[in-house]
C-alpha cells in the first residue's frame, strides 16, 4: 500500500496505544518490525525467540498480514469489491472458508449487538466519504439518498451461505468490514505466531492490539489508551497472555463541515454519524469480536452500551463521551489505572 509521508506521520500521531514490553529481559531479546497496513502502522514485536526465528516468523507474518489487508480492503479492487458487486447484480459468488466464517460470525454480532454493529452498510459508509484515503471535502451527502438506502433495512441477516457460496437478497447491502476484519486478520497474525513457536508477541495496529503469551507470565505489556479528545493517555493497563485491546473512536477518521465533525462511525438506524461518544475501549481475548463490539458500544451510546456489551459478551469495556466522561464495567475498572 502507498503512503505518503502525511499517512506515515497521522499513522504514528494517531497511536491509540502506547505499547512498553513490561519487563527488561523481553525488550532485551525482543524483535521489532513495522509496515503499513489497514490504514494504520502496524507494529510488531516479538520475544522469547532467537535472531533466526524471528525473521522467519516476521516474514511470514508480514506476507499473511499483507494479503490480507489486500483481500479484505473497504474500498479497493479486492474480494471485498467482487463480493459487493455480485451483492449489486443479485448473483451469487463463492467464497473462501475465511469469508464464509467471517459473514457468519458477522451475523452472530449483527444480532447480538442490537444491530448496532452492522457491516452491511457499505453503502451508507461510501455516501459520507468514508471510502477513501483521504477524508472528502464539500456537500454532505444526499439525505434521500441514505433514506432510500435505510428503507431496505440492509443487514447481515440479508446474506445466505451455503456450499461456499454467498447470496444476499438485498441488492442495497455492501459489506464494508473497517470495523471488524482488522481484528480478525491480526487475530490470524496471533495464531501464525503461536504456530511458528513464537512465545511472546505483540501485534499493535494503531493502537488497536493483540498479545501472546501465556497467563498468568512473568511479561505483562503496559499499554496506553490514548485519550480520544486531547493530546496523552486517558489511562493504561497491563496486558497479559492472549488479549485484544481495541479502541473505536470518532477523533481518528472524520469529515468537516461548517465547522461540524461528522465521524466515520455510522448509527444504523440514523444513516447518520455518531456524535455522541468519543471512544469505546475493548479487552477481550477474540480480537475480531473486540474490534466489532468496540464499533458497537460507540454506536449503542451511554444508555445502552452496558446492555449491548453484556449481549456481545464484553465483560471489560471502557466508553468515553462527548464532554470526555469515563464509564466503565466493573471489571474494566478492576484493571484499568485511570491517568489524571
Ligand atoms: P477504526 O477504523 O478506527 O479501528 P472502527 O473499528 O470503529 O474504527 O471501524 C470503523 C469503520 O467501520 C468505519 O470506517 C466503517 O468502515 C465501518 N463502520 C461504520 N459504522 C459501522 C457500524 N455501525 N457497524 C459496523 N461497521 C461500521
Ligand atoms: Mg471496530
Amino acid at each position: 500500500m502507498g503512503m505518503t509521508r502525511r499517512d506515515f506521520l497521522n499513522a504514528c500521531l494517531g497511536l491509540g496505544v502506547i505499547a512498553v514490553a513490561g519487563q527488561q529481559k523481553v525488550r532485551a531479546n525482543s524483535h521489532r518490525e513495522q509496515w503499513y497496513l489497514f490504514g494504520t502502522l502496524v507494529d510488531v514485536t516479538l520475544g522469547g525467540v532467537d535472531s533466526d526465528e524471528a525473521a522467519s516468523a516476521l516474514s511470514s507474518l508480514s506476507a499473511e498480514l499483507h494479503q490480507r489487508n489486500r483481500d479484505w480492503h473497504p474500498w479497493r479492487p479486492g474480494i471485498m469489491g467482487d463480493i459487493n458487486a455480485a451483492i449489486a447484480s443479485s448473483e451469487g459468488i463463492a467464497v473462501d472458508g475465511h469469508m464464509a466464517h467471517m459473514v457468519s460470525q458477522c451475523q452472530q454480532l449483527h444480532l447480538a449487538s442490537d444491530g448496532t454493529f452492522n457491516p452491511a452498510i457499505g453503502k451508507i459508509v461510501a455516501q459520507w466519504g468514508f471510502h477513501g484515503d483521504s477524508s472528502k471535502r464539500g456537500q454532505l451527502p444526499d439525505r434521500d439518498l441514505i433514506a432510500r438506502i435505510l428503507a431496505t433495512a440492509p443487514s447481515p441477516q440479508d446474506l445466505h451461505l451455503g456450499d461456499g457460496n454467498l447470496v444476499s437478497h438485498n441488492t442495497e447491502v455492501q459489506l464494508d468490514f473497517g470495523g471488524y476484519a482488522k481484528g480478525y486478520a491480526i487475530d490470524l497474525g496471533r495464531q501464525l505466531l503461536a504456530q511458528r513457536g513464537v512465545a511472546l508477541a505483540l501485534i499493535n495496529a494503531g493502537g488497536d492490539l493483540v498479545t501472546l503469551g501465556h497467563a498468568p507470565d512473568e511479561h505483562p505489556w503496559r499499554v496506553a489508551i490514548r485519550h480520544p479528545q486531547r493530546n496523552g493517555q486517558i489511562a493504561w493497563l497491563e496486558v497479559y497472555g492472549s488479549e485484544a485491546v481495541f479502541t473505536s473512536g470518532n477523533y481518528e477518521r472524520y469529515r468537516e463541515h461548517n465547522g461540524i465533525r461528522y465521524p466515520h462511525i455510522i448509527d444504523p438506524r440514523t444513516g447518520g454519524p455518531v456524535q455522541e461518544i468519543a471512544s469505546a475501549t475493548v479487552v477481550h481475548r477474540d480480537a475480531a469480536l473486540a474490534d466489532a463490539a468496540a464499533t458497537a458500544l460507540v454506536v449503542a451510546g451511554s444508555k445502552h452500551w452496558q446492555d449491548v456489551a453484556e449481549r456481545l459478551g464484553v465483560d471489560q469495556a471502557m466508553v468515553v463521551d462527548a464532554q470526555g466522561r469515563i464509564d466503565q464495567t466493573s471489571a474494566m475498572a478492576e484493571r484499568l489505572r485511570l491517568s489524571s
